[in-house]
C-alpha cells in the first residue's frame, strides 16, 4: 500500500501539471470530498471555493449524482458514438434540445470544453462550403481579446489571452481581434458606460468591411471568465446577435464556463432572450462530475451537413469519448437535480448574498474592481487604486492572497492579479459568508505585507 508521501513524490516528480510551473510545485493532494468541501491525504479540509476549477454545480459526493453513474455503470460503462448511440446520451441530447434556446436542435458530443469549440469551429467552416448556395470564401473567425476558448490549436486560435496563447501564436490560424467592452479599462477617450455600444461599432464596422470572408463571431456569453471574469454590459450579448444576423455570419456562443445555471439561468444566452447558430457547453455540463461537453446546432447548421454518403457532406471529425453513457447519466441527473431541488429558483437569494458579501471588499486599497454576473465573481487587486495601475504579474499577487486563504481553509485558485470566486451552486449561506470572510482578511494581511515587507528573520 503506497504511503502518503509515496504519493506526494509521484505527484511531484512524476504528473505534469497544468498550467502549474513545476519547479518548486507543492503538492496538495485532495483524496475526497463532500458537498462543498475538499479533504486532502492529511485530512485538512478546504471549502471549494472555484468549484474544482468551474465545474462542480450540486457539490461533490451528490448522492443521486453518485448513483445515477453507479446505476449506468451496471449496464455499459462505454459505447461509442461514431455511427451509434446509447439511450443516456440520447435522452441528454433531447432534453439539452428542450431546454436551450430555441433553434437549437442537435446536440454533438465531445470529452473537453476546448473540444466542443474546436467542434464549433469546424462545423462553422464546413458550413459555408455546403450551404446553398455555398460561399467558401467565408473562412476566418472574428474573437475577443482576453477570449478563452481552451488549449487545442483550434481553440486557442481564437483565444486571446496573451500570456497563456503567445507562445504558440506560428502555430495558430489568423483571427480578427475586437476590444471587449471593458467597464473598469476602457479604451481611451470612451466612457465605461459607453464600451458596449462603442465594442459593437467596431464590429459592425468590420462585419460591414470583411463579412465575406468571414465565418463566424465566438464570444463567451455575459462574462469573459478566463479574462479575470469581465463582466459585459447589458444588451451586448444581445448585440453582437444582431450584427451577425445583419452581417450574415454565424455566432457561436462558448458557454462552457458561464452555462449550466452559473450565470443565474441554465443557458447565459436565456439572459438576453438569444439563440445562437453553434452553442458550446462543457465544465458544468455532469454537474462537474465526468468529462463532457457538447456542441449545439442550429436547424440550417444540421441540414448543410446532410446530403448521400457520395456527397462527402459527412462531419468527419470526433472523439473516441464523446457521448459516453456514464458522462451522460450523469448529466441527466444534474438536469433532475436543477428541476427536482428548485436550483435556479434558489439562487437569486445566494446571488444577492454574494453581492452584499462582496461589498465589504471594494473599500479594500489593494482592491480596483469588484465584478460579479450570477455566481461568479472576480475581485481586481491593483497597485494604484485610484489610477487602476495593476500589479505586475510576476509579483504574482492573486497567488499571495489564494495562498493565505487555503491555510485558513478555503481553496481559491486566481487569474493574475484577479480573485476568483465561483463557488458550486449548493454553497450554503453560511460556507459563502466563510469564503468572503477569509478571502477578506487574505487580501487585507496581502495589503498589510506589500506595504511593510516583513524581514527574513521574523
Ligand atoms: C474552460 C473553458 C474552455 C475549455 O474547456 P476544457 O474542458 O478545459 O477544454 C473553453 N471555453 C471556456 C469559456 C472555458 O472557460
Amino acid at each position: 500500500m503506497p504511503t502518503d508521501a509515496d504519493w506526494r513524490e509521484w505527484d511531484r516528480r512524476r504528473v505534469w501539471h497544468a498550467f502549474t510551473q513545476m519547479q518548486g510545485y507543492e503538492p496538495l493532494l485532495i483524496e475526497r470530498a463532500s458537498g462543498c468541501t475538499l479533504y486532502d491525504i492529511d485530512g485538512n479540509a478546504y471549502l471549494d471555493g472555484v468549484s474544482s476549477l468551474w465545474c462542480n454545480v450540486h457539490g461533490h459526493g451528490h448522492p443521486r449524482l453518485n448513483a445515477a453513474i453507479t446505476d449506468q455503470l451496471t449496464r455499459v460503462a462505454h459505447v461509442t458514438s461514431l455511427g451509434m448511440g446509447n439511450p443516456p446520451a440520447a435522452e441528454l441530447a433531447a432534453r439539452l434540445v428542450e431546454r436551450a434556446p430555441a433553434g437549437l436542435e442537435h446536440v454533438f458530443f465531445s470529452g473537453d470544453g476546448a473540444c466542443a469549440v474546436e467542434a464549433a469551429l469546424k462545423m462553422a467552416f464546413q458550413y459555408w462550403r455546403q450551404v446553398n448556395p455555398a460561399m467558401p470564401r467565408k473562412t476566418r473567425f472574428v474573437a475577443f481579446e482576453d477570449a478563452y476558448h481552451g488549449d487545442t490549436l483550434g481553440s486557442a486560435s481564437v483565444g486571446g489571452v496573451e500570456r497563456f496563447h503567445a507562445m504558440f501564436r506560428p502555430l495558430l490560424f489568423e483571427t480578427h481581434r475586437l476590444p471587449p467592452p471593458d467597464r473598469y479599462r476602457p479604451p481611451t477617450g470612451i466612457e465605461a458606460a459607453d464600451v458596449g455600444r462603442d465594442a459593437l461599432d467596431r464590429l459592425d464596422a468590420l462585419l460591414a468591411e470583411q463579412a465575406d470572408g468571414i465565418a463566424g463571431v465566438i464570444i463567451e456569453p455575459l462574462v469573459q471568465c478566463a479574462a479575470g471574469i469581465l463582466v459585459h454590459p447589458d444588451g451586448f450579448l444581445r448585440g453582437v446577435r444582431e450584427r451577425t444576423r445583419r452581417h450574415g455570419v454565424l455566432m457561436i456562443a462558448d458557454e462552457v464556463a458561464v452555462g449550466m445555471g452559473r450565470a443565474g439561468t441554465l443557458f447565459a444566452c436565456e439572459r438576453e432572450g438569444v439563440t445562437p447558430d453553434l452553442l458550446c457547453l462543457g465544465k458544468g455540463l455532469t454537474g462537474g462530475y465526468l468529462p463532457m461537453s457538447a456542441t449545439m446546432a442550429t436547424g440550417p447548421i444540421w441540414d448543410a451537413f446532410l446530403g448521400a454518403y457520395s456527397e462527402s457532406k459527412t462531419f468527419y471529425h470526433g472523439h473516441t469519448f464523446a457521448g459516453n453513457p456514464l458522462a451522460a447519466a450523469a448529466a441527466l441527473a444534474s438536469l433532475d437535480i436543477f428541476d427536482g431541488d428548485r436550483v435556479l429558483e434558489s439562487l437569486p437569494q445566494k446571488v444577492e448574498r454574494l453581492a452584499r458579501g462582496l461589498e465589504p471588499l471594494a473599500d479594500l486599497p489593494i482592491v480596483g474592481d469588484v465584478r460579479q454576473c450570477g455566481m461568479i465573481a472576480g475581485i481586481e487587486l491593483v497597485r494604484d487604486k485610484a489610477r487602476r495601475e495593476p500589479f505586475p504579474w510576476e509579483m504574482r499577487v492573486g497567488g499571495m492572497a489564494c495562498d493565505r486563504a487555503l491555510r485558513a481553509g478555503v481553496w481559491l485558485r486566481p487569474l493574475g492579479n484577479v480573485i476568483v470566486l465561483m463557488p458550486p451552486l449548493a454553497i450554503r449561506d453560511s460556507e459563502l459568508d466563510r469564503i468572503l470572510d477569509v478571502l477578506r482578511q487574505a487580501i487585507i494581511d496581502v495589503g498589510g505585507e506589500l506595504a511593510h515587507p516583513r524581514s527574513e528573520s521574523r
